[in-house]
């Protein structure tokens, strides 16, 4: 960074937020020639980025919809089930945006997001495969794609049936194991299962967090500077834009926010009304005897065993509830329980389950691209339940257009202006 002769350094481009979203951003940006000045208040991939499953999702080409049947909707709102949990104190200030969900999962909206999203999904893997082998994180990489399996034999062989025409339109490979065969390719498995879906174009990550403090690594090692900082002291001076860090204060003409789930607060104090809300998500790790070789999703408990560096990391679905309201790890207490039925689990890892929370957008595509009001200032938040996957891919759409170059995606489905701000 150029040390200008006021006290106030210079960047040509300022990053809030050190997840995936962000360090991608930054990498994205410096390799094409900007200065760039990482800021976080914690260390690089410490948050979202760092608790998450660990898939590089290519197969998710379809984001998560909101239920559409009345069945499916009343099972949630009845709380069966241990994939959704909600607050129910929470709801008033949640249904805006929840209204606007459902309004956007209608079949004849969702065929073109999912159109969209399938776009961006393809380039997952190959815009992480340099950034891995640059930062050197093989050894954090496995390229055995991931399970999908299930208890009943009604739904396996649904979610098979709809795996092949899934997999047959958006070019996938996969394999549908029955019974015996998912037994043979899991020996950790201690029940039968009615069969699974292996994904096998995906790769897995056993420290995503550890992923995102490489990636970081190798954008300073690369002359970028990270420095702690809060991004709420951003604001305009002059012809661009001004934060606080440790360091002092650090001027750049741009801004990216990418503050994952705490982009909406940032965002309100400009004056964006964003249809932004999070999912929460908890994990734990359990020491194992017979770690599974590959993540499996017992879907209809709405559970993910993801073997990890730190142990057998169990994840659980979503749970509707303000951002900062205390944890309640109910899904985390009924994961231990059913995950036990399926390996043999030992004892956690943490005194408590860790909690995250997905930054999801109502129209179920993440936002990418130039503030509507503000000169110099990026958007790139929203990611949902793929920002390990799409960061890489979403931050070099992201750069191109800071480049006025021609995006090797379509960027109008991700243009922050479609909410009309
Ligand atoms: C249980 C669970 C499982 C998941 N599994 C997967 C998966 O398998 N594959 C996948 O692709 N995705 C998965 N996701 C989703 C994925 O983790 C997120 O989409 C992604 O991590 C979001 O990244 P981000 O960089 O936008 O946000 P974050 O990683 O949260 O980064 C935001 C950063 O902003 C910083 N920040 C916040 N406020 C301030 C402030 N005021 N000043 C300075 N810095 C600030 C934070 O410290 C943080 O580092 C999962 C999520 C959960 C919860």
């Amino acid at each position: 960074m150029k040390h200008a002769s006021n006290p106030s350094r210079r960047a040509d481009v300022i990053v809030l937020g050190a997840g995936i979203v962000g360090v991608s951003t930054a990498l994205a940006l410096q390799q094409r020639g900007h200065a760039v000045c990482l800021v976080d208040r914690n260390a690089p991939g410490r948050e979202t980025s760092y608790g998450n499953a660990g898939i590089i999702q290519r197969e998710a080409v379809q984001p998560y919809a909101f239920p559409r049947a009345w069945q499916a909707i009343l099972r949630v709102a009845a709380r069966r089930g241990n994939d959704v949990h909600y607050h129910l104190r929470a709801l008033p200030s949640l249904v805006p945006a929840l209204a606007r969900y459902w309004h956007a999962s209608a079949p004849r909206r969702y065929g073109p997001i999912v159109n969209a999203y399938a776009a961006l999904i393809r380039h997952c893997i190959d815009e992480h495969a340099p950034l891995i082998e640059r930062a050197g994180a093989q050894d954090l990489v496995s390229k055995s794609g991931w399970l999908e399996a299930y208890r009943t034999d009604a739904a396996f062989e649904a979610a098979a049936k709809e795996a092949v025409e899934v997999a047959a339109t958006h070019a996938l490979h996969h394999a549908v194991l029955d019974s015996a065969a998912l037994a043979a390719h899991e020996p950790a498995l201690r029940r039968p299962m009615a069969g699974a879906v292996h994904w096998q174009d995906p790769w897995t990550v056993s420290d995503p967090g550890e992923l995102v403090a490489r990636y970081a690594a190798l954008f300073e090692r690369g002359g970028g500077t990270f420095e702690r900082g809060d991004a709420q002291t951003l604001r305009q001076s002059g012809s661009g834009w001004t934060v606080r860090t440790a360091e002092g204060e650090v001027h750049a003409e741009h801004a990216v926010i990418a503050l994952g789930p705490w982009a909406a607060g940032l965002t309100r104090t400009l004056g964006y009304r964003l249809p932004l809300f999070v999912k929460r998500g908890y994990h734990r790790h359990y020491a194992v005897q017979a770690m599974p070789a590959r993540p499996l999703l017992d879907a209809e408990s709405g559970i993910l065993l993801a073997p990890m560096r730190q142990g057998l990391r169990l994840t659980t679905g979503a749970e509707f509830a303000h951002h900062e309201a205390a944890p309640t790890p109910v899904q985390s207490v009924r994961a231990e329980l059913l995950a036990g039925e399926l390996v043999a689990l030992g004892q956690p890892v943490e005194a408590q389950p860790w909690m995250g929370a997905r930054p999801c957008i109502a129209d179920m595509r993440p936002v990418v691209g130039r503030a509507p009001r503000h000169a110099g200032l990026w958007f790139h938040f929203g990611h949902g339940h793929q920002g390990l996957t799409l960061g890489p891919a979403t931050a070099r759409l992201l750069a191109e257009l800071f480049d006025r170059e021609t995006p090797y995606v379509d960027p109008t489905p991700y243009d922050p202006r479609r909410f009309g701000n």
